[in-house]
């Protein structure tokens, strides 16, 4: 096995993690009874000992259940891709689905809430995935216990709940004289603003009883204090530390007093008070309704209360860790040993296979950009350590059912998409496997190039310093005849040559290496392992810098391609005052609506003078703002008498929830205030609102046809045509495809009326309705798209949560088309489709290429099937005819030229000019001519297409006086052109076609002085 080399400098250290005897390795938790609970009451002294083992599963359902039974609402973990928060890679802290309610952008129906929130970090500056797998606590995908006050209660509830929850014995029971508490210690928050020390935390901790010299001040920025940004809420924090005992440091410390940060006092939970509002100028001004925002690792908090050091040791791991030890054929006692590099691998797999699993569940998808590419980058990982520990077969994809079965009770959906996110795994673990081939074909190329150009350059340097070295000959002997199969053999004599004679090794250039890193995904360590076996020089410098390069680009390119930037910042407090009322899903025309805010890049202004251009927001509007994959509208504001354009409107977007700002060009002034009508091209519209609810029809017809793992993973709905981008593993084919359309416009001829409701998440979901999870639904108010249908069991046949327009019946659609079929992304498909009048133009478009096809063949538009046939088949027979023409003419050449050999100091050469031959056909001349000469020289040429075509051969026995490829270059040369190969066979081309003839009689001039 090769051995694991860790990049970089960070590291393990020496004593990491030995599992001592009072913390168990073994979890056989199963599934944890709480009849002991019974046991531990009364006993609430602070010295009081842990008896229940709580799982996974269970604590996360405590937390919840605890703050429900505070009056939170329970909401459900968002997706990890964040949705319309650009600023963000992936979903990192339970706080992120609530922001816009923290900022007062956003209101919902509770005050109080508490989730238990997927996370995934890594690829950002939060995490560096290489630690992951090599610590304890560093993990990609994780999950945040948090509970949430909007404005409701504050310090005084918030840590009575967090010091209940935890020691309380009906709850987790921690012992009390295992827990420190710190709060914000005082700092210089702004320039010229400095906060001292949050007494009221600290007061209402020593209320708790816990013990004054527990609660512990930390002064400075860094720790105990939060932002959102440079302004909006931030405010002091306050955290709760475990103490995992003398064991857990990692620096051996016997006795160290918290806090110290070995290892040994570990977070386990953060509760953030946001208390000020913080201005551009640094200013805090207290909130008038401060609220709270906590975090809860999951994964720690485990740790503690299963009596272990390492998350890794938890039963939220330890059956992916056995999973996968079964699957890679690790060593299971080597793999007990924490430190070994084979228990490092294990935690990767464990870890990565989550992140996995759940990312390509929220719809990200492997690639080269963005998320996807972090993806990619965790999955390859994963499989490069499954190799280490000896895999040979794909086993990754294996690693999400184990991950479904621990986590499919708190995130149901996983038992849905598991066998899709299995598929997308092996695809990618084929691709990698594959990648690895070819790449390492490519490093092999790139190592003997590097030890050719060397040995050459310092040839004569050692023959000078070892005149007896007889490796030179050796060495000659095979570059003059290079086998592929030794190839390696040479190129490892060649390095241990130079290092011998120079003392120096061959360095590879480190930017050359990250090539093939980067395009081929050949992993870091592999390279620099087959590089320096071979007896190179890595260089990691260089290397390093190249990879700091690209990342920079993945983040430029993940910003770039959410194709939305963060809004105004105007627009907080226009959202405070306005919302925009939509009228669009009644009428493409409304009068006496009213300017309430104009915003340009200088903020919000009171005026917009004829001519310029910014963002208008209305009191109500019928122009569809762009969201759901439904496309803006386009239209323009009117004077109130409706005779006068005062604005055209290109498009409307939502810089926050409920509020459309309009895009315009103002023609005439406008000020805030104003009354304006607004209409919307109706026309515009109509092919927008027939291509949308058809986009329903098409999602419908997927999943009755291909099956309900297909979900919905884009659209796009355009006056033109539709977009819909879906989940499914293999091309839809042509059968199927015909089957969707004729289901899709069955519905559209049975004409029903389609139905739309306003109701509640949990209603909605209950009813059948289809959502897309990549997407943030609010609570209640959710608008419901049906489409009925008598005939199916269900009484409808497409039923989505949905706020965009439709048409009012089905059968306005008119007919739908779908015009092509491909893959975008590894498991997801695209249809387009058009319908309505898009449909009809399709047709005529393709009924007028058919005719005109018809009448370039002078036959009717029936036969023209037949014509074509019979072309393609008199074509063949051409071609077939010419080449062997062609090859005819080359065989006829033969005698001819063998003919024309000359001697040049008693060498055979042919130089001639041939005629009606190819390119292969010019190489099999050559062969056979030093075939028939046994001994010699031979070049040919002829005129190719308006170009020279020239190509030289030379018998084995005379490569050493005559080099193949410096005679090609040296003809190359006369007819303007360039060339090289082997000394045995060498080819060019040129420009200059008058110039050949006079070249080819050059060579045995050429020829001589190297005889
Ligand atoms: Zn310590
Ligand atoms: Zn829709």
């Amino acid at each position: 096995m090769r051995s694991y080399k860790k990049g970089g400098g960070g590291g393990y250290p020496k004593n990491f993690f030995f599992r001592s005897a009072a913390a168990p390795p073994s979890l056989a938790l199963g599934c944890g009874v709480c009849d002991n609970r019974k046991q531990l009451e009364g006993d609430v002294s602070g010295t009081q000992t842990q008896t229940k083992s709580w799982t996974g599963n269970e604590i996360r359902e405590t937390f919840l259940r605890f703050f429900e039974g505070k009056g939170h609402r329970r909401v459900r973990s968002s997706s990890l891709v964040p949705h319309g928060d650009p600023t963000l890679l992936f979903t990192n802290a339970g706080m992120n689905q609530f922001k816009d309610v923290f900022l007062g952008l956003e209101k919902r129906d509770y005050d109080k809430a508490t989730t238990a929130q997927k996370c995934v970090r890594a690829g950002g500056k939060h995490n560096d995935l290489e630690n992951v797998g090599f610590t304890k606590r560093h993990h990609t995908f994780f999950e945040m216990l948090g509970n949430f006050s909007f404005g409701d209660y504050f310090k005084e509830k918030a840590i009575p709940y967090a010091w209940e929850l935890i020691t309380s014995p009906e709850w987790f029971a921690i012992p009390k004289d295992k827990l420190y508490v710190t709060v914000f210690g005082g700092a210089e928050v702004a320039p010229g603003t400095t906060l001292g020390v949050d007494e009221d935390a600290r007061k209402f901790w020593l209320a708790q009883n816990v013990p004054a010299e527990r609660v512990v001040a930390v002064p400075g920025l860094k720790e105990n204090f939060w932002a959102m940004g440079d302004t909006g809420p931030c405010g002091p924090c306050s955290e709760i530390h475990y103490d995992m005992g003398p064991t857990a440091s990692e620096q051996g410390h016997a006795d160290c007093k918290f806090p110290c940060d070995c290892g040994r006092y570990v977070e386990i939970w953060n509760l953030v008070f946001m208390q000020f509002n913080r201005d551009a100028s640094g200013k805090l001004t207290p909130l008038p309704k401060p609220c709270v925002d906590t975090g809860m690792g999951l994964e720690r908090v485990a740790a503690v209360l299963q009596g272990v050091v390492s998350n890794y040791d938890t039963d939220l791991f330890q059956p992916l860790i056995q999973e996968a030890i079964s699957l890679t054929g690790a060593d299971p006692i080597i793999a007990a040993i924490d430190y070994s590099q084979e228990a490092a691998s294990l935690r990767v797999i464990a870890d990565h296979s989550r992140a996995a699993t759940f990312l390509i569940s929220d719809g990200v998808f492997p690639s080269n950009e963005g998320r996807g590419y972090v993806l990619r980058k965790i999955i390859r990982r994963a499989i490069r350590h499954g190799r280490l520990l000896g895999a040979k077969k794909p086993f990754l994809s294996e690693m999400v059912r184990p991950v479904r079965d621990l986590m499919q009770k708190a995130y149901p959906d996983l038992v849905q998409t598991t066998p899709q996110v299995m598929e997308v795994i092996r695809a990618e673990e084929t691709r990698f496997l594959r990648t690895l081939e070819v790449g390492s074909r490519k490093l092999e190329e790139a190592l003997v190039q590097s030890a050719i150009s060397s040995y050459r350059q310092h040839r004569t340097v050692i023959q000078r310093r070892a005149p007896g070295e007889g490796t030179l000959q050796t060495i000659d002997d095979a570059l003059s005849n290079l086998q592929q199969s030794k190839i390696i053999e040479v190129v490892k004599l060649i390095a241990v040559l130079i290092r011998k004679h120079l003392n120096q090794g061959i360095v590879i250039p480190g930017a050359q290496l990250f090539q093939l890193y980067d395009t081929y995904g050949l992993p870091t360590d592999y390279i620099s392992d087959v590089v320096r076996d071979a007896g190179f020089v890595f260089d990691e410098t260089e290397f390093n810098k190249a990879l700091e390069e690209q990342r920079a680009r993945a983040r430029a390119s993940w910003k770039g391609g959410a194709g939305k930037e963060a809004a105004n910042p105007a627009y907080a407090k226009i959202a405070d005052q306005f919302t925009t009322e939509p009228d669009f899903y009644f009428a493409t025309s409304a009068k006496d609506t009213c300017i309430e805010a104009i915003v340009t890049k200088n903020g919000a202004v009171k005026e917009l003078k004829a001519g310029e251009s910014g963002e208008v927001v209305l009191d109500r509007t019928v122009i569809y703002a762009e969201s759901g994959g439904q496309m803006t509208d386009t239209g323009a504001f009117y004077d109130p008498s409706g005779a006068q354009v005062v604005a055209e409107v290109s498009g409307a977007y939502y810089p926050v929830a409920r509020l459309v700002a309009h895009r315009v060009t103002a023609k005439d002034t406008l000020r805030v205030g104003d009354r304006v009508s607004v209409e919307a091209d109706a026309e515009r519209r109509a092919r927008i609102m027939r291509n949308h609810s058809g986009t329903h029809l098409v999602h419908a017809a997927l999943r009755n046809i291909l099956g309900t793992h297909v979900k919905q993973a884009g659209s796009l709905n355009a006056p033109d045509r539709l977009r819909f981008d879906f989940s499914h593993f293999a091309h839809v084919d042509a059968e199927e495809l015909r089957d969707i359309e004729q289901q899709v416009n069955d519905e559209i001829r049975y004409n029903c009326q389609i139905e739309t409701a306003v109701t509640s998440l949990e209603e909605a979901l209950a009813s059948g309705a289809l959502a897309f999870f990549g997407d943030k639904y609010p609570e209640s108010n959710v608008r419901v798209v049906t489409m009925p249908d008598p005939r199916s069991p269900r009484g409808f046949y497409s039923k989505e949560l949905c706020g965009g327009t439709h048409v009012h019946r089905v059968g306005d659609i008119g007919v739908l088309k779908i015009v092509s079929e491909q893959s975008v992304a590894a498991g997801v498909r695209r249809i387009e489709a058009v319908t309505g009048i898009g449909a009809l133009e399709h047709y005529q478009q393709r009924a007028q290429l058919l005719s005109q096809i018809a009448s370039k063949l002078n036959v009717g538009e029936d036969a023209v099937l037949a014509t074509v046939e019979k072309l393609s088949e008199t074509a063949k027979h051409l071609e077939k005819e010419l080449e062997a023409q062609k090859r005819k003419g080359a065989l006829g050449q033969l005698e001819d030229l063998t003919a024309q050999v000359q001697i040049v100091k008693g060498v055979k050469v042919i130089a001639a000019e041939v005629a009606n031959v190819d390119r292969a056909g010019l190489r099999q001349l050559v062969d056979s001519l030093r075939q028939k000469l046994g001994s010699g020289v031979v070049a040919l040429g002829m005129p190719d297409d308006g170009k020279v075509a020239l190509i030289a051969g030379v018998t084995k026995d005379l490569t050493a006086k005559v080099h193949a490829g410096k005679l090609i270059q040296a003809l190359a040369k006369l007819v303007g052109g360039s060339g090289g190969g082997r000394p045995d066979l060498a080819e060019a081309g040129g420009k200059d076609t008058a110039a050949l003839k006079s070249a080819l009689q050059a060579i045995p001039s050429l020829i001589e002085p190297w005889l």
